[in-house]
């Protein structure tokens, strides 16, 4: 393993309201474990972006996480993002904010699904039809594959890590074959990068998500960008995991690994 070839593309600062370190702290932990290249990617909640604050966070973190990328540079190649949530409740907005900055990479994620007024982590799946829950789940999506501001669709499986994860219910992915190939395939007809998140491993559910049965299905059906991101909240955690998801990502054919900068595609060999 060449350890300067270790990028990992999903990292939040403490300018999310769950992230506890400083761009310049993180920076330094990522230069002592050796890593290539972090992205920071704090959150944009789309749909509560003025009432939570993110207007101002958003505004933060790219101050501060270009003033990390000046000072780190020749030594760890700082990308400066955003994870944008529900972009779907609010495309126009979410093309206003994407274009007010020079960003390098947007990732889409659905933390607050239609129909529901509280996080996939407070829902009590228990109480719900999980396969009706994720068929909607990989609709709203698909449907977020088609927006021009998205680069990479973050954590497409992220229920799991409470449906399997905290409530252990078993789920069969060939029950919502159909809504995976469609989300897979918009993902790769609109030339999206599909996100191998690997927060899942510092989890219960101890698996990245999505898992190894849909980045199969993935490259079946012709994918080609994976990119891979710890989704950290703390510097300690940035870069974990990213080792075993480019092992994951060799295992199932990928023998390059995708990186944005300036939202420009670029490819890396995957020299696990
Ligand atoms: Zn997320
Ligand atoms: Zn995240």
């Amino acid at each position: 393993m060449h350890k300067e070839r270790i990028i990992d593309m999903h990292v939040h600062s403490d300018n999310s309201p769950d992230g506890i370190h400083s761009p310049m702290f993180i920076c330094e932990q990522a230069v002592d474990k050796g890593l290539r290249a972090i992205a920071f990617t704090d959150h944009c909640e789309i749909d509560t972006y003025h009432s939570q604050k993110y207007d101002c966070m958003a505004f933060h973190s790219y101050f501060e996480c270009s003033k990390a990328r000046v000072a780190f540079e020749g030594q760890l190649l700082v990308l400066i993002g955003l994870e944008i949530g529900q972009p779907n409740s609010d495309y126009e907005l979410t093309k206003k904010i994407v274009n007010s900055r020079p960003y390098d990479v947007i990732l889409g994620s659905i933390h607050t699904p239609k129909g529901f007024n509280c996080d996939i982590k407070e829902i009590e799946y228990d109480k719900i039809d999980v396969y009706d829950f994720m068929k909607n789940y990989f609709a709203e999506l698909t449907e977020m594959a088609y927006c021009p501001e998205i680069d990479i669709l973050a954590h497409i499986t992220c229920p799991m890590r409470r449906i399997q994860g905290k409530y252990g219910i078993a789920f069969d992915y060939e029950k919502i074959q159909k809504e995976t190939d469609e989300l897979l395939k918009a993902i790769i007809k609109n030339d999206k990068v599909l996100e191998i998140n690997t927060s899942g491993l510092r989890q219960p559910i101890g698996k990245t998500m999505p898992d190894e049965n849909i980045i199969r299905r993935y490259k079946e059906l012709g994918g080609k960008h994976i990119s891979i991101g710890s989704d950290s909240h703390s510097a300690y955690d940035t870069g974990a995991g990213i080792r075993e998801g480019m092992l994951l990502a060799k295992r199932c054919g990928f023998d390059r690994l995708t990186f944005l900068v300036d939202r420009e595609i670029m490819e890396i060999e995957n020299n696990i």
